[in-house]
């Protein structure tokens, strides 16, 4: 009989009840039992949503207080030494202080948990750090699972993994020379799990979707031929993409079962079943981890049915990897329209379909024909509704090669039609965009939402807050003014609620990192845009100041980048769609006498594929969608890009085929060796490196900033320099936002003197 289990079930609580249990023992607000009590209780309610779909096992260790890496570490007694802490003795309150920092100790650095928006805490290796066992909490939660009766299945993060995410800090060259205290480690803990009784432990090694090193992988061998020895049967999980190169490896490694994404890693599954050990299991992971679509299940059942005939009970049926990046339950989700409803899981709908396959693989189609009749339906209706399809924007998609994705003319030819128009002065100063969003504006927001103020109301607010940004952009002397965007919420939902396309939930939560969550809106149709969405508020900006007003649009990548998107087609159509939708609103800008525009691509780099084969593919497309929507104007409207959170060094080419005017980026943090790229690459368009850290309410000196700049001439020809913040400033103040774009101006002109 094929089995049904998870990877891993989303913590945080549907309610979000996690963090703000969490936030409020931060606070001092509550204490640590009631903190403790909320854990358990989310612990229980989520193995009881597992028990109750009908999976065999429920999974355990998959619930952390702020990140699953830093779980493993406080689990092997491997946080990292500088904070002094005994790692037998970890408290909560020490863990936080870990994910945190306090007053004598920075944080823990943070990073991306591989393509996802996860952000986990990277470990630190030192030669002091130690793997010889840490708190209990993993073998608490075990036999609080196994005391309510469950079955449970344990997982971990990989020894491999945690070691190749983790940095080293000092005392070692090589983190591999780690390894033989490691897998000591974990051997301890997977030895400990067995005198509990623990059947089946998942081992998560997510690196083998990466392009890995040949060290690397022929560490996973000897790893597991130790840590197989005395242990309970381990599930060796890879998830992400597909492990091709690792077929041979995978067929070899001393482990119980091994599980496959086929949802990223669809075709990778028939050079997997050649060969297949007859003793192994293979976990499928058929049903999507990483988008909130209702799963075909006849498809799913169709694709599994030859591999049960072939594996019998060692086939295993799940997700493509551990729920935690899809909001909790769809039931919550009350606003919804029934039909769009209908066409959306959530983690705690995922579990019902993996344990409707499974049943229906074991003989039981009839007991769960109902669900599959549902899911048939869904799919229908999705394939055919024209809420999805839209005959305009398919005929205009098919025609896309009749549009131009580039510029009538070069950069060289085009800014010397925008100086002559804007007649800017060296080294132009620039903000990225948005201005402090003070709680006055928040609150004029929540009360239009609730319907307490009106239209016009809020309008009006909106319009008096834009006229402040203007007014004091003046005073400040900055060259080139943004509106502020004081009616925008966020960067994607706001454009998001104004096309076609787009979906929001009310409680489709995701955590991002520690106690902070998201709610990506999902695109589940055609992306169009209905009518003009941003016109009427430059316009308005516009006539308020003689300088140039930059219309603020978000791009195409971010678009789809920052959105549960469509599996019904290939990212890049989708992109090519909000690419058309935005072009539009570039070209009415333009004719509503805007003339400049800046289109945000902060999310561009992150679309980048985990290996770096796919890269080229991805850069070709997402350049393209950025073009699309940027060159529908003449030579003398100048557009322009911004981008943070961002390596480009090995992306230059691309970013430089953008063939953006100008673009903005984040550097003041790299102390500008991030402009070394461009200036070694000859970036030829123009570029605002940024010359002040937005992240922060310090107000940073005019030397400070001067000092930068002369930094950025050594690396960039001066007319190409232009002079601006980090980012946006809408988690700023207004005191400290004045006081730092002053200095900024005056560094700005000090400048213009040395020249
Ligand atoms: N224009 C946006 C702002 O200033 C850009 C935000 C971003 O890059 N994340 O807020
Ligand atoms: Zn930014």
């Amino acid at each position: 009989m094929a089995k049904a289990h998870i990877l891993g079930f989303p913590r945080i609580g549907a309610q979000r009840e996690l963090k703000f249990a969490v936030e409020s023992f931060w606070r001092g607000d509550t204490d640590l039992t009631a903190l403790q009590e909320t854990g358990k209780t989310l612990r229980q309610r989520h193995w009881t949503v597992q028990a109750d779909a009908g999976l065999d096992f429920v999974s355990v260790g998959d619930f952390a207080w702020y990140d699953q890496v830093l779980n493993t570490l406080a689990l092997l007694g491997a946080v990292p030494t500088r904070f002094k802490f005994d790692p037998k003795k970890l408290t909560l309150a020490d863990y936080f202080t870990l994910a945190r920092g306090n007053p004598e100790h920075f944080a823990m650095e943070m990073t991306k948990w591989f393509d996802t928006n996860y952000h986990y805490l990277v470990p630190e290796f030192t030669a002091d750090v130690r793997f010889d066992g840490g708190v209990d909490w993993l073998f608490e939660e075990n036999a609080e699972a196994v005391a309510l009766g469950h079955k449970t299945k344990v997982t971990l993060v990989g020894p491999l993994t945690l070691l190749y995410l983790g940095k080293i800090k000092s005392g070692i060259t090589n983190k591999l020379d780690l390894l033989p205290k490691v897998i000591a480690g974990y051997q301890n803990v997977l030895q400990r799990l067995q005198a509990a009784g623990v059947e089946w432990v998942q081992i998560d090694e997510p690196i083998l979707a990466l392009e890995l090193a040949a060290v690397w992988r022929n560490a996973f061998a000897p790893t597991y031929e130790v840590l197989s020895t005395a242990a309970p049967k381990l599930l060796l999980a890879t998830y992400f993409d597909q492990v091709r190169e690792h077929t041979a490896l995978l067929h070899r490694l001393p482990v119980t079962g091994v599980h496959l994404d086929l949802v990223r890693g669809a075709g990778q599954l028939d050079d997997f079943l050649q060969d297949w050990p007859q003793d192994r299991v293979l976990s499928a992971g058929i049903v999507d981890g990483r988008n909130i679509w209702r799963a075909d299940l006849d498809a799913a059942l169709a694709a599994l049915q030859p591999l049960q005939e072939k594996l019998g009970d060692k086939l295993w049926v799940s997700a493509s990897c551990s729920l935690l990046h899809v909001p909790v339950d769809l039931a919550n989700e009350n606003k919804l329209d029934e039909e769009l409803k209908g066409w959306l899981s959530f983690a705690t709908q995922k579990t019902h379909e993996i344990t409707a396959i499974k049943r229906a693989l074991n003989g039981e189609k009839n007991a769960v024909a109902a669900q599959f009749n549902a899911a048939a339906l869904a799919v229908a209706a999705r394939n055919t509704s024209p809420r999805i399809h839209n005959p305009l924007v398919q005929k205009r998609l098919s025609e896309i090669n009749k549009i131009s994705a580039a510029r009538n003319n070069v950069f060289a030819d085009r800014i010397v039609k925008q100086q002559a128009r804007f007649n800017l002065p060296a080294f132009p100063t620039t903000n990225i965009g948005s201005f402090p969003q003070t709680t006055d504006i928040r609150q004029a927001r929540a009360q239009y939402k609730r319907g307490e103020i009106g239209h016009l109301d809020y309008l009006n607010k909106m319009r008096d807050e834009v006229r402040l940004v203007v007014q004091k952009q003046e005073e400040i002397g900055l060259d080139v003014l943004v509106h502020g965007e004081p009616e925008r919420n966020d960067m994607v939902e706001y454009f998001g609620e104004q096309l076609w396309g787009y979906g929001f939930t009310a409680n489709g939560w995701v955590q991002s990192y520690g106690s902070r969550c998201v709610k990506p809106p999902f695109i589940y149709g055609d992306v169009y845009r209905p009518e003009a969405m941003t016109v009427g508020w430059s316009e308005f900006a516009q006539s308020l100041t003689s300088k140039p007003m930059k219309g603020m649009l978000t791009g195409p990548v971010t678009m789809l980048q920052w959105s549960f998107v469509r599996d019904d087609q290939p990212r890049d159509t989708t992109a090519l769609q909000i690419a058309l939708a935005l072009r539009d609103e570039v070209v009415d800008l333009e004719k509503a006498g805007i003339g400049m525009i800046q289109i945000d691509e902060p999310a561009f780099r992150e679309g980048l594929p985990l290996k770096a084969a796919d890269w080229p593919h991805y850069l070709d497309w997402a350049v393209k969608a950025f073009r699309i929507s940027a060159s529908g104007v003449r030579d003398d409207t100048q557009i322009h890009t911004h981008m943070c959170y961002s390596e480009f060094n090995d992306i230059l080419p691309w970013i430089a085929a953008m063939d953006a005017d100008v673009i903005t980026i984040e550097t003041s943090r790299s102390d500008m060796e991030l402009l070394d790229g461009f200036g070694e690459f000859a970036y030829p368009n123009d570029i605002g490196p940024g010359v002040y850290d937005i992240h922060s309410p310090r107000v940073p000196r005019v030397e400070e900033m001067q000092r930068l700049l002369r930094k950025a001439r050594g690396v960039i020809p001066d007319a190409q320099l232009w002079v601006n913040p980090d980012c946006g400033l809408k988690t700023r103040g207004w005191p400290e936002t004045t006081a730092a774009l002053e200095n900024m101006v005056l560094a700005a002109r000090t400048l213009r003197a040395e020249v």
